[in-house]
């Protein structure tokens, strides 16, 4: 679907660029609709071209389909660069504000020069723009939030941002009681860690009332396009957000059409045509007589070319049909298998809420245990913890085991120093339930140097969890540099778990890395790393990576009764003893 965007962004910049120069509306309009048309396919527009049916797609005319074809063949399209040679670069770019019209655009440059968006920003905030004609200072505000709305825009979101976000649309479109299916589709389903915009799909037997209540619901911040079935707006996260409403009969092909990846569609799709049947976001289809035979709910869909339904955090094309096919698809683990979380922090360091807050929140989730990992002695700018004090803070914690009827363990997020060491002396790890080593300073080492000092720590024998194992901040901190591969086999070694950090900020390890340890025998513990009692709700969020690392339940730690989770520490603390 590559070309699809390509030339329907280019038949949408030629419709700009033509009404900045003032050109016949016809002409812009043309290009609008043809822009529109080719964004809208759900079929790669060179597949079309290649039957000669580029002209049977309303709002693509004569002209228009053979720019398609000239793109196609030559990668350009000899309209469009003409037509760009002719005005200053990134003056269409303007446009994507919303308060930016091409007759503002065009007068931006004639009278300031500005050609992006940097410029403009700059001269709204210099309160340059209120002198030109039919501006003043309320445009110029309006300019800097538009701007800043692009901004968001064109980045792709956390999980964690999305992901609540949507579940609020989906409730809000639910009280309408207009609809009767309703499921979120796209990369949010297979729940990928970033995440370019959000597909709701819907059935329903009043689709303009649905519709309504979508374009109308809190969290958007514009409307892009109002339809009788379809509408697209921008939330005020910067998120682009669809509603479509489909056929009954139709919808189960639809979700797993629109759910992806297109990787996994594609296989899936060519695993039809192989048995003689056809595949498309309407159903699946017998191609010798063109009978649908399923499409109502996705399970059919998949048992129509032979195959179990496939969860949708693993369609990826990564495996996944082979292994449905071999019936040796994992039960993923879910959040109700998790027992408890195992890194938290509190008012002893550098958390909001107290260790009995903590642990009451983490009752009233249903946990069977918490642990509580303030941060080690050295890390002062987190309120590190002194040997005396953590002594002082685990007689406290032992006693609201029997208060508050959870099991509250007393551990440590011990910092992992630059050469290796652990941050408190042996025999006081040894008094710890769960020590958990993780890197915090000095993030610029070379990535020899770098896993050295992290497969030392591990290595001491004293660590059971290696806290957020690449140092990434999603968005803003890439990871350091380390050879994961080689802290995998560390960990293996030493029976250490590797965290899958559930922070919204964090989720690391990432997808990949966790099925790499999960598949080379290292047990995952997924923690959400709170800082206040609210946080302790981020576990759903590394449950999605742990399902996406093809995680069942026995591969999580934090999956083990209370029980069987003290026989583990126990157990790795007697093998240090008799060494
Ligand atoms: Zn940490
Ligand atoms: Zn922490």
């Amino acid at each position: 679907m590559t070309h699809n965007r390509a030339i329907a962004e280019r038949f949408a910049q030629m419709a700009d660029m033509l009404e900045i120069k003032g050109e016949s509306i016809f002409r812009i309009n043309a290009y609008r609709r043809a822009a529109r048309a080719v964004e809208g396919l759900t079929e790669d527009v060179a597949a079309l071209a290649a039957r000669g049916e580029l002209t049977n797609i309303p709002g693509i005319g004569k002209a228009t389909a053979e720019k398609i074809v000239e793109f196609l063949r030559t990668g350009t399209m000899k309209a469009y660069d003409e037509l760009a040679a002719t005005l200053p670069p990134g003056l269409t770019t303007l446009m994507a504000v919303p308060e930016v019209g091409p007759k503002t655009a065009l007068l931006l440059y004639e009278q300031l020069g500005i050609t992006s968006l940097d410029a403009l920003e700059a001269a709204a905030k210099a309160g340059r723009l209120r002198d030109l004609p039919r501006m003043g200072p309320k445009t110029e505000e309006n300019i800097l939030r538009g701007i800043a709305m692009v901004r968001r825009s064109a980045a792709r979101r956390p999980l964690g941002v999305a992901l609540p976000v949507a579940e609020a649309l989906v409730a809000t479109l639910r009280e309408t009681r207009e609809v009767d299916a309703i499921e979120v589709a796209g990369s949010l389903r297979r729940r990928k860690e970033t995440v370019g915009d959000i597909d709701i799909l819907v059935t329903s037997r009043s689709p303009e009332r649905v519709m309504e209540a979508f374009v109308a619901a809190p969290p958007v911040a514009q409307v892009l396009s109002h339809g009788p079935t379809r509408s697209s707006v921008i939330l005020d996260v910067g998120l682009q957000a669809d509603v479509r409403v489909v056929e009954p009969a139709s919808y189960g092909a639809a979700l797993q059409y629109f759910t992806g990846s297109k990787e996994h569609n594609v296989a899936l799709r060519e695993r039809a045509v192989r048995r003689g049947l056809k595949l498309n976001e309407y159903g699946v289809w017998r191609t010798k007589d063109d009978r649908r035979i399923a499409g109502r709910d996705e399970a059919g869909v998949y048992n129509a070319v032979g195959l179990p339904w496939i969860p949708p955090e693993l369609r990826e094309d990564a495996g996944e049909l082979e292994a449905a096919e071999a019936g040796r698809l994992p039960t993923l683990v879910t959040v109700e298998e998790i027992r408890g979380d195992l890194h938290v922090h509190t008012t002893w360091s550098d958390g909001a809420s107290s260790a009995e807050a903590m642990a009451t929140a983490a009752k009233a989730l249903g946990y069977a245990y918490l642990c509580i990992t303030d941060h080690s002695q050295s890390l002062k700018v987190a309120g590190g913890v002194s040997v005396e004090d953590l002594r002082a803070h685990a007689a406290v914690v032992r006693r609201l085991s029997d208060r508050l009827g959870i099991e509250v363990l007393m551990g440590t997020e011990c910092d992992i120093g630059p050469d290796g060491a652990l941050d408190y002396p042996d025999e006081v790890l040894d008094d710890l339930d769960v020590v958990i080593a993780s890197v915090h300073t000095r993030f610029r080492m070379s990535r020899d140097e770098m896993t050295r000092r992290i497969v030392r720590a591990l290595e001491t024998g004293r660590v059971d969890i290696l806290g957020h194992p690449t140092g990434r901040l999603l968005g803003a901190r890439d990871p350091y540099e380390v050879d994961i591969e080689r802290i995998v086999d560390a960990a293996a070694r030493s029976g250490v778990a590797l965290e899958i950090n559930a922070s919204p900020e964090r989720l690391d390890l990432k997808d990949t890395d966790a099925r790499l340890a999960r598949e080379r025998g290292v047990r995952l513990a997924v923690n959400t790393d709170a800082h206040a009692a609210a946080e302790l709700r981020h576990m759903p969020l590394g449950i999605s990576v742990a399902r996406r690392a093809w995680a069942e339940a026995a591969d999580v730690l934090n999956t083990l009764s209370p029980t069987a989770l003290r026989a583990h520490l126990r157990g790795r603390r007697g093998a240090r003893r008799r060494r």
